[in-house]
This record gives C-alpha cells, sequence and structure tokens, in this order.
C-alpha cells in the first residue's frame, strides 16, 4: 500500500491524500488551496494534480468545506466519473458551496481580464477558472450518499464506515478496512474533527479502538481554546454598550456553521436572562440556505439545540430571527441607525453584503462590530482585529470609529486537549501516525505532543507530495 500527500501537509489547506493499494486507487478529500496569492498558484500548480485522475476508482470526502472538497469539479474536468462517497447533509451542503466557488471564480477572472484590458494588456496571463459554474454543477452527479455508522463497499476489497467528527454539518471522521492479501489493514482519517460540548453539533464520535494507519489533522494542535464562558461574557458586554449608545451591532460571520453556532448562543444567552428580548437579522444568501440545510437534518443536532429550539417556538417574543432575502430587504438595512443586530457574510468581510453593513456602520462610534472567527492576514477583517482607524471599502476610505469586540472562544476545530482525548480512544497505538492538516509549527508542536502525552513513537509530520510505501 502507498499513501501520498498532495495537500495540507505542512498546511491546513489542500486536504488531498492519494490511496494506492493492490490495482485500486482512491482519493479521501480533494480540497483547494486558500489565502492569499500563493494559494493561487497552489491551485493552478494543482491543475494536473500530479497523478492520472482517470486512473483514480473513487473519493472519499470528508466534509463540504472547500479546502476538501473545492476542487472536485477540477477532478472531473479532467475526466474522473468515478463515485464520490458523502454523507447526505455534505451533499447537500456542497451544491450551495462548490457553485459559489465556481461563481467567485468566474467573477474574479472576468475582473482580471477588464482590468488587464484596461490597462492596455492583451488578457493572455489571466487565469481562467479553476472550473465554471457549469462545470461544478456537472460534478454533483457524481456524489454518492453514505449515511453515518452504514457500511459501504466502494471496491470488493474496501470497506468504508463514515462517522460524526462533530465539524461542521455533515462532517466525518473515516474507518476504511482494505483486505485483499494477507491480514486487513485499517486505514483512519480524522477529517476536521470538533471540540466536544460545544452548541449546534453532536460531540465527535469516539474513534475505534485499533488502526494500522491514522491520518490526524492539527489545525489547533498547538494551542488550547479559551472557555465559551468568556466569550458569553464578551458578546453580553458588546451588546450592553452597544444598546447604551442606541447603535448597531454587526456581526460578521462563515455561512455555514458559525452563522447557526451564534445563533444559537445569542437565542441562549436570552434564555438565561443574560441579554434582553431580541430580533436579529440574518443577511446573507448562503448563511440563509446553510441554516435551511442544517434544520433540515435534526437527527445531526444535539440534544441542546432541539431544546433550544423547542424554547424558541414557545417564546417567539424573547427572540426573532429575520432571515433577509432579497437585496432591497439588505439596503433597507442599511437605513436603520440603531437597535439592529446584523449577522452577515463573508466570515473575513471580503465579500458578500457584510460590506455595506460595515461601511455604514463603522463610522458610527455608537455601533460595534463583533468578530468571532479567525481573520486571515491581508483580510478587512484582519485589518478591523489589528485596530486600523481607516479602511478601504468599495475604493472609498472609511474611518473606524466603531468599537471592535474580537471573541476567541469559537472554532469548529478541536484544540490540542481535544485532539490529545480523542486519540486516546485507540487502545494502542495505531502502527503509523501522520500528522496534516496544520501549519509547520502546529503540526510538529502536536506530533510532539502526542508522543509526550501518549508515548507514540511512529508519528510523523509529512511534506507535501510525499509517497510512503506501508
Ligand atoms: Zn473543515
Amino acid at each position: 500500500m502507498r499513501v501520498s500527500f498532495f495537500g495540507a501537509a505542512g498546511e491546513v489547506t489542500g486536504s488531498c491524500t492519494l490511496v494506492e493499494t493492490g490495482d485500486l486507487r482512491f482519493l479521501v478529500d480533494c480540497g483547494m488551496f486558500q489565502g492569499g496569492g500563493e494559494a493561487r498558484l497552489k491551485n493552478q500548480r494543482a491543475l494536473d494534480f500530479g497523478f492520472d485522475v482517470r486512473e483514480i476508482d473513487f473519493v472519499l470526502l470528508t466534509h463540504a468545506h472547500i479546502d476538501h472538497s473545492g476542487l472536485l469539479p477540477r477532478l472531473a474536468v479532467l475526466g474522473f466519473r468515478g463515485p464520490i462517497y458523502a454523507t447526505p447533509a455534505t451533499i447537500d451542503l456542497l451544491e450551495v458551496l462548490l457553485l459559489d466557488s465556481a461563481h467567485i471564480q468566474e467573477k474574479e477572472s472576468e475582473w482580471q481580464l477588464r482590468h488587464q484590458r484596461r490597462s492596455g494588456k492583451n488578457g493572455r496571463s489571466v487565469h481562467p477558472p479553476l472550473y465554471t459554474v457549469a462545470q461544478a454543477q456537472a460534478t454533483l452527479p457524481l456524489l454518492r450518499p453514505a449515511t453515518y455508522g452504514k457500511l459501504i463497499h466502494p471496491a470488493e476489497s474496501i470497506q468504508v464506515c463514515f462517522h460524526d467528527a462533530g465539524h461542521i454539518l455533515g462532517s466525518a471522521w473515516l474507518e476504511v478496512t482494505v483486505s485483499g492479501e494477507g491480514k486487513p489493514r485499517k486505514l483512519v482519517f480524522s477529517g476536521d474533527l470538533g471540540m466536544r460540548d460545544r452548541p449546534v453539533l453532536n460531540d465527535p464520535e469516539p474513534v475505534v479502538p485499533t488502526a494500522d494507519v491514522l491520518l490526524i489533522e492539527s489545525t489547533y494542535g498547538d494551542r488550547l481554546h479559551r472557555p465559551l464562558q468568556e466569550t458569553e461574557d464578551e458578546i453580553v458586554a458588546a451588546f450592553g454598550r452597544t444598546q447604551a449608545c442606541h447603535g448597531n451591532l454587526i456581526i460578521p460571520s462563515f455561512a455555514v456553521g458559525r452563522t447557526q453556532e451564534i445563533i444559537y448562543i445569542l437565542a441562549d444567552l436570552v434564555r438565561r436572562e443574560r441579554l434582553a428580548p431580541l430580533k436579529v437579522y440574518v443577511d446573507s444568501p448562503m448563511a440563509n440556505e446553510a441554516t435551511r440545510i442544517t434544520l433540515a437534518h435534526p437527527a445531526l443536532l444535539d440534544d441542546e439545540t432541539h431544546e433550544l429550539t423547542a424554547w424558541l417556538r414557545e417564546h417567539p417574543n424573547r427572540m426573532k430571527v429575520e432571515f433577509v432575502a432579497d437585496v432591497e430587504a439588505s439596503r433597507a438595512l442599511n437605513e436603520v441607525r440603531s437597535g439592529a443586530v446584523i449577522i452577515s457574510a463573508s466570515g473575513m468581510c471580503e465579500a458578500g453584503r457584510i460590506k455595506y453593513h460595515l461601511r455604514e456602520n463603522l463610522p458610527r462610534s455608537e455601533c460595534s462590530v463583533l468578530i468571532a472567527g479567525f481573520q486571515a492576514a491581508g483580510t478587512l477583517g484582519r485589518r478591523l482585529v489589528d485596530g486600523a482607524r481607516l479602511v478601504h471599502i468599495f475604493g472609498e476610505a472609511v474611518p473606524v470609529r466603531a468599537r471592535i469586540y474580537t471573541v476567541g472562544g469559537l472554532s469548529a476545530h478541536a484544540d490540542q486537549a481535544g485532539l490529545i482525548a480523542w486519540l486516546k480512544g485507540f487502545h494502542a497505538p495505531p502502527r503509523h501516525t501522520f500528522v496534516v492538516h496544520g501549519e509547520a509549527a502546529a503540526a510538529a508542536h502536536f506530533a510532539e505532543a502526542v508522543g509526550v502525552e501518549l508515548g507514540w513513537h511512529e508519528v510523523s509530520v509529512p511534506q507535501q507530495g510525499d509517497s510512503v510505501n506501508l
């Protein structure tokens, strides 16, 4: 058996692992590299993947995030026609996320072309989209549902079980059994693992007792998250100040996962009377879709979420959530001067309706912005977190007079303690452990922690392009 690492090796995006066994070849995830110009180059370099995609028999997909799924349409463009196995909720999310990813790429290419033509160039150096909306759409029929806990057999010698990873809706860690010559071998792919005891989703399912090969993520492998209590205190403080000043509270949020988590936390704070009755506007078509898909999969939500939803139905006046659909209604929200709580995407303030809300509310000292997600270097969200006094939105200079609150306790990923606790489910160390999906320092730190805390010896951090015979 041979395992090759084509992405998320020494970094957090571009997840793509190739497994070759006997005459079978399959991929686990096929993600896009994300985060600025360097990622764009890597995606371009991944245009042909470095392997013959027509020889791939099938793909196993852990979850819908674009850094795990975003190059699937590219695979199809190059001639892959095999099945892509994913949970039903992941499939629902992909219908939204892959088309959006294609749409963004088409727009970017058009913009570059216009820009180059305007500066007298022929536009030949413009990168075409990795795939178009039509090509993303053509990928969707390849998706095959795999339910948590039910065995599937993508090939005679391969048996796969998807288990809830508690990271985003439909996310899974994978248990893959390869039989053939000799003793069957077990491979475990963690995908991205969620935090235990966090709202909305079920906790990650405990791992199986043994494995021959383990790939474990390490996004936060070198740190611990702040307790949820602190996050709640900060949210209450932001609300108090905004209300006292008669301003608006603007919350930039990722559409999938974080928006639903924030709605939960606000409703819970209202129920516990830490916040006064509230009306919240969710102003993002994608967040609206993601919330609809979340509610369409009640079995994936934890007991606390079911209780809270029931409470909300019984107390319709305590918290109202209005999903803003059309552009006119969104514009009307820009006119509201006080008392509005607006959750909008994109999460890093780089695109979407959030930019309009920031343009209107940042210059007003009575308003507040609550930042509850990771902000990558170079984004508008990061500049706000870093205390910029002036930012540019749609080419306009916008002074920052609103109060910026940064709350650090929300994360869709387990921290170091969470990852180690999950690994303790193994009764014996896997024969080979590969630490992936973490920045080089985080991955190295985590590999060391696994050695120290669990006494495992066969732990390594693969590099992009590494192949290992096992
Ligand atoms: Zn993820």
